[in-house]
């Protein structure tokens, strides 16, 4: 078993003190949540922080409530919370159903929301130990100066892994920043770059505070996940839809893609295919090979890209059929078809 680094825990009691903390320790401080993919990260040698702080005793972060027109959830959510909470389910699903994905139970219910939107991104080369990646040379996003997945690449391109950020995106979820410098609002859309080093906008010493899920009448939207077994595995391939309907019509369809590069993908022809159409008119093929089309898997981990990029087809379809039709996904999240 790989030993834990030594390091130094700081338990804060608030944002604030949380804040402080970062800073004085920059920039060997880390946030740690519930820890299920720090500590194993620290393990490979991949996150050297000397000082880790804590947000687990910080009470303010951990709500999952429901205002008139918006979810509002905590960082500190653990991901069984959100995946089980009623007005999630019925508001955003394919949130709920993407948090009951991740991991297994026990990754639900020490995993939180905020750990999950910030998670590091993931590469079949660098996911490893540290003696495997030394015999390799490392890479770009770590110790090393090649990237191993793409030949003469000088840009990491690890993959997206967290089954919550495509949702966060197709649903125009809202992420609430705490820093240095104050308090910002970041739109999912906009948290995630291509940088596979570094793939979030967050700034050193930033807080996700949590994550705010706009209600919308009409609304229905739907999550599926390609993995090699029912439960533990990351994703090789998520897909999240959304659709707002008025009138029977579909006034608005998003759907995003990810674990295929380092920033989740929206996909920008679906909306010509679908707006003003009856939501049983949606034509479910057509958008399923326009995302296709539009969607190139990287060979960054253990998997078939052609394979990944077969199931794209079948993945929008059925997030397309499931949300059209209202079935949902186990809320558990354990039993994956
Ligand atoms: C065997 C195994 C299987 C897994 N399977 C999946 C899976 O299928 N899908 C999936 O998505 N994940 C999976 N994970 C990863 C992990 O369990 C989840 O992503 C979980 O949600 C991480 O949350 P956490 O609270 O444990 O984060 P932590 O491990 O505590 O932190 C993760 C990262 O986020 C940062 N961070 C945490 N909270 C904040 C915050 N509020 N503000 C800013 N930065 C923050 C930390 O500094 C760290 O870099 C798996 C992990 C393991 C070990
Ligand atoms: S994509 Fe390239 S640089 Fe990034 S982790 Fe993988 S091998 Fe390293």
């Amino acid at each position: 078993m790989l030993p834990l680094p030594i390091f130094q825990l700081h338990r804060p009691r608030s944002v604030d003190e949380a804040l402080t903390m970062l800073e004085r320790h920059a920039p060997s401080a880390r946030i740690v949540a519930g820890g299920t993919d720090l500590f194993p990260n620290m393990k490979q040698g991949l996150q050297t922080p000397r000082h880790l702080v804590s947000l687990a005793g910080v009470a303010e972060l951990s709500h999952v409530t429901r205002e008139p027109d918006r979810l509002v959830l905590g960082a500190m959510a653990s991901l069984e919370a959100v995946a089980t909470n009623d007005e999630v389910r019925q508001h955003a699903a394919a949130l709920a159903e993407a948090a009951g994905a991740v991991g297994a139970p026990t990754h639900r219910r020490m995993g939180t929301l905020g750990g999950n939107l910030c998670l590091d991104t993931r590469c079949r080369y660098y996911n490893q130990t540290y003696f495997w990646r030394s015999a390799l040379g490392f890479c770009i996003k770590k110790d090393g100066t090649v990237c191993h997945v793409v030949a003469g690449g000088t840009k990491c391109v690890a993959a997206a892994s967290n089954d919550t950020a495509a949702p966060a995106i197709a649903l125009g979820g809202t992420v609430a920043v705490m820093g240095p410098r104050g308090a910002r609002h970041v739109p999912a859309a906009e948290l995630w770059t291509a940088d596979g080093a570094a793939n979030t906008t967050l700034a050193e010493g930033e807080i996700v505070l949590g994550l705010q899920v706009p209600i919308v009448a009409g609304r229905r939207s739907a999550y599926e996940k390609l993995r090699r077994r029912g439960a533990i595995d990351f994703p090789l391939l998520s897909v999240a839809a959304r659709a707002d309907v008025a009138d029977g019509r579909v006034t608005d369809l998003e759907l995003v893609v990810s674990a295929l590069a380092a920033r989740p993908r929206r996909v920008t022809s679906v909306r010509e295919l679908s707006i003003g159409q009856r939501l049983d008119a949606v034509p479910i093929d057509a958008i399923a090979k326009a995302a296709q089309a539009e969607c190139k898997p990287m060979p960054n981990v253990d998997a078939d890209t052609t394979w990944r990029k077969q199931m794209v087809l079948v993945l929008v379809r059925r997030a397309l059929a499931r949300m059209i039709h209202g079935d949902h996904y186990p809320s558990s999240g354990s039993a994956y078809r």
